[in-house]
């Protein structure tokens, strides 16, 4: 007669990995293959590339969802889309953190606005455990080392794990793009600030009418010490700690006296 088989002490967390660069992405990949250690990953993300969708979802036409393999998932929609479909009723068991990433590109100050990396992490704390951002600070010309972003995201959900964060934490992590064994370590940061972007660049389609792209993301304004620009500049993996509250809440006296109502 067998025995049952004992297995103690094994965590069995599920991890839902979502991403904004479509679910071939090369990040996407990394990722999954750097967690799996930790229990059971499911991955649910754009059919094709969502870069810059936000915190947006799509409402006026239905959803669809293919399954590229076992546990593998993609949507016809954005990030938010995929990770919202994700905790409310794709499936029959909840998750307990997601991860988004490993983007290509950083998503450093303003970009986080702007972000469907982000975006995807977001939508991802009414879970139990905080929710991982992980971007790769890619340029056109770089090697694109999204092993060693998914490294640290491994390392993150180690550490989240073994010493639980506030649940409803976002960490937005900015990885330079070098090997695992250059990085300088981690660092906690803030958000820094871009300068406004590029002007759009005016076209012609075939026919002769006008088209619109959007320009390139401003280049940097408030990135000294302290900021997630300074950080991966000089090296390190920058975590910075998000919240969804916008709310400027040193100003409420100051509006409720703009506004005549004594504070
Ligand atoms: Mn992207």
């Amino acid at each position: 007669m067998s025995r049952p088989s004992c297995q103690p002490d094994v965590l069995l967390v599920k991890i839902l990995l979502s991403n904004d660069d479509g679910y071939r992405a090369a990040g996407l990949r990394a990722l999954a293959a750097a967690l799996g250690e930790f229990g059971a990953i499911t991955v649910v993300a754009p059919d094709r590339n969502r870069t810059g969708a936000g915190h947006s979802l799509t409402l006026d036409v239905p959803l669809r969802v293919g399954k590229a393999d076992e546990s593998f998932y993609y949507v016809t929609g954005t990030p938010t889309d995929c990770v919202h479909l994700a905790i409310s009723g794709l499936f029959d068991f909840e998750h307990d953190m997601v991860v988004s990433g490993v983007n290509d590109g950083a998503n450093l100050g303003d970009d986080v606005l702007y972000s469907g990396t982000v975006a995807a992490a977001i939508e991802g704390r009414f879970l139990g455990l905080p929710a991982i951002a992980v971007s790769l600070c890619t340029d056109t010309r770089s090697p694109r080392h999204f092993e060693t972003g998914a490294r640290v995201a491994r390392d993150l959900v180690a550490r989240i794990l073994a010493r639980p964060l506030d649940p409803t934490m976002i960490l937005n992590v900015n990885v330079p793009d070098r090997p695992y064994d250059e990085l300088r370590g981690l660092i906690a940061t803030r958000l820094g600030y871009r300068h406004r972007a590029e002007p759009v660049v005016k076209s012609h389609d075939p026919k002769g009418r006008t088209v619109y792209w959007v320009g390139a993301a401003g280049p940097q304004q408030d990135a000294g010490p302290g900021t997630d620009f300074h950080a991966v500049a000089q090296g390190y993996v920058s975590v910075t700690p998000l919240q969804v509250d916008l709310t400027r809440h040193a100003a409420l006296g100051d509006i409720g006296s703009w506004l005549g109502v004594p504070p």
